[in-house]
C-alpha cells in the first residue's frame, strides 16, 4: 500500500470525524497531527505531501479513535492554550475554558487600578494553575498566590505548570479543603468552583464526563462550593479586599444573592463573550 501523505490521512481523519459527530472535525484531525508530527498546525499545510512512516499512522488512528470515544483533544495532547500561555493538562485537572479568560482579565484590569505595588491572591481550587499562574504571569504588579486544591495530583500539574511558565518562586501550593489551609489575609480570593448541579452531570457532553467529576459537581442546586467559599472567605480578606467568582449559565444573580446576605458590598456582575454573566465580584469591608 502506497504510503499515506499528510494531507491524505487528515482528508480521511476529517471524514470519520463527521461520521461521528466530533464537533470540530477538522481542528481536531489537525492538532491531534501537528502534536504528533512536533510542528506547528500550520506547517502541516506547508507539507501536505510528506508521507507518514506506518508508526505514525499506528499511533494517529490510536489518538483518533480515543478522540472518537470521547477523550477531549486537550487530554490527547497533554496541554491546553489559556490566555495565550501553554498549561500541562491531564484527566486530574478541569481543561481550562476560553470563559474563564474572562474572570482571569476581570481581576488583572482591578489589579491594575490598585495603587499597592504588591497583590497576594489565593485561587480555591486551582486545578491546572490556569487562573493564578495567568494572573502571576500577566498582572504588571508583583502577584503572590497561594493556589489551593484538595487534589495532590492537580496541585503537581499545577506546580509544574508554574514552573514551566517561570512563576512557581511568586506561588505556593497547598492541599485541602477549600480555604482551610489558609493561615493569612489575602487581598484577594478567586475561585471557579464545582457549579454543575449533580443532576445535570448525566446529561453533558461526553468529553466533559470525561473530565474530574470532583471538578464539575457542584451538589444539588450547583451552588454548594460558592455558600461555603462565601462563608468562609470573610475572615481571610483583607479590609477591601475582593472575593471574585466565575458562575455557571443563570447562577449569578443566586450567587449576589449569597453574597448580599453574608453582607459583602460593591457586588457586581460581569457578561463573558457570549454574553452569558459568567464572572461575580464583590468587597468586604
Ligand atoms: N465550565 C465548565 C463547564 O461548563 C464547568 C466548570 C465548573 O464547574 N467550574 O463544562
Amino acid at each position: 500500500m502506497p504510503k499515506l501523505n499528510i494531507k491524505e490521512i487528515l482528508d480521511k481523519t476529517v471524514d470519520y470525524f463527521e461520521k461521528y459527530d466530533i464537533a470540530q472535525p477538522r481542528l481536531d484531525a489537525e492538532v491531534l497531527l501537528a502534536d504528533l508530527l512536533d510542528m506547528e498546525r500550520i506547517n502541516l499545510y506547508v507539507n501536505f505531501d510528506r508521507p507518514l512512516s506506518p508508526d505514525e499512522v499506528d499511533t494517529y488512528r490510536e489518538l483518533i479513535l480515543k478522540r472518537r470515544q470521547g477523550t477531549p483533544v486537550a487530554y490527547l495532547v497533554g496541554e491546553k492554550e489559556f490566555m495565550g500561555l501553554k498549561f500541562k493538562v491531564n484527566s486530574d485537572v478541569l481543561i481550562p475554558r476560553p470563559e474563564t479568560e474572562h474572570l482571569v482579565q476581570s481581576i488583572l484590569n482591578r489589579i491594575d487600578t490598585w495603587e499597592e505595588e504588591e497583590v497576594k491572591i489565593a485561587d480555591i481550587g486551582t486545578g491546572s494553575g490556569a487562573i493564578i499562574i495567568s494572573i502571576a504571569k500577566l498582572a504588571d504588579k508583583l502577584v503572590q498566590g497561594i493556589a489551593i486544591d484538595i487534589s495532590e495530583s492537580s496541585l503537581a500539574i499545577a506546580q509544574e505548570n508554574a514552573a514551566n511558565l517561570e512563576v512557581e518562586e511568586q506561588l505556593e501550593f497547598k492541599e485541602g479543603n477549600l480555604l482551610e489551609p489558609l493561615d493569612e489575609k489575602v487581598d484577594i480570593i478567586v475561585s471557579n468552583p464545582p457549579y454543575i448541579p449533580s443532576g445535570e452531570i448525566d446529561g453533558l457532553q461526553e468529553e466533559v464526563q470525561q473530565e474530574p467529576s470532583l471538578a464539575l459537581d457542584g451538589g444539588q442546586d450547583g451552588l454548594d462550593y460558592y455558600r461555603k467559599i462565601i462563608d468562609q472567605a470573610v475572615d481571610y480578606l483583607t479590609t477591601d479586599g475582593l472575593i471574585i467568582f466565575e458562575v455557571g449559565i443563570e447562577q449569578s444573580q443566586d450567587v449576589a444573592d449569597l453574597l448580599k446576605k453574608r453582607n459583602y458590598s460593591n457586588i457586581e456582575i460581569k457578561k463573558d463573550y457570549s454574553d452569558i454573566e459568567r464572572v461575580v465580584l464583590a468587597k468586604y469591608n
